[in-house]
């Protein structure tokens, strides 16, 4: 009598297994797929090739990246972090630019195609500048007309990102004229950052921007 019941027990765990598996397999053969194009329209494509050739070796350009993947709601309540996620979950960022070695977003790229903005658009931008300056990420707007210059994009970069090459910048103490040396800050809002630092520290303290040098390109 047990026995028979085992079997029973078994089938009906069998019948339902195979019932859900053939469902499933049914409900993905009612909805075929068919490719939308290139990810970026032609406008946004020579923007996102001039961006790579303005960061070099010196970040990964990323295009179309949700929000969800670069952020996470501060809430500990799990009602708030599910209200803040949803939040920003359709939402993405037009461009990143990302360490080349640890992929992590350095600076976020919003273009701006000259059109006038919707509702919409301008909900979307105030997410992304709130978003941005609570997360502690620089949002930079750069607008179309200007979006091929790479000396012009390479210029609003740098004071995100170190685009100089170390080994060829050679400065000299602008206080004492000593030789001056790179240094990474360990703290403060430009971690990670390199800069130059007088080689007598820590008798003369004179430091300098790294990316100084493309503030004067003028
Ligand atoms: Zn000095």
């Amino acid at each position: 009598m047990e026995s028979v019941f085992i079997v029973v027990v078994i089938l009906v765990v069998f019948f339902f297994v195979v019932q859900k598996r053939y469902l499933k397999q049914d409900e993905l053969k009612d909805s075929s797929y068919k490719k939308k194009g290139p990810l970026l329209n032609g406008q946004e494509s020579a923007f996102y090739n001039a961006l790579t050739a303005a960061v070099g070796q010196h970040g990964v350009v990323m295009t179309k990246v949700n929000l969800t993947s670069v952020l996470t709601p501060l809430a500990t309540d799990k009602k708030q972090w599910f209200i803040a996620n949803n939040r920003i979950a359709k939402s993405y960022f037009d461009y990143v630019v990302c360490d080349p070695r640890t992929l992590e977003v350095r600076v976020a790229i919003e273009l701006d195609n000259g059109k006038e903005l919707s509702k919409g658009k301008v909900d979307r931008q105030k997410l992304l500048i709130h978003v941005c300056k609570s997360a502690g990420i620089p949002l930079i707007g750069t607008n179309i007309k200007h979006s091929y210059q790479v000396s012009r994009l390479r210029r609003l970069l740098a004071a995100h990102i170190d685009l100089i090459e170390s080994d060829k910048e050679v400065r000299f103490c602008k206080r004492c004229g000593s030789p001056m040396t790179i240094k990474v800050a360990s703290q403060g809002e430009h971690k990670g950052r390199r800069f130059f630092t007088c080689s007598r520290q820590p008798h003369c303290t004179y430091t300098e921007n790294y990316n100084v040098v493309f503030e004067e390109e003028g």
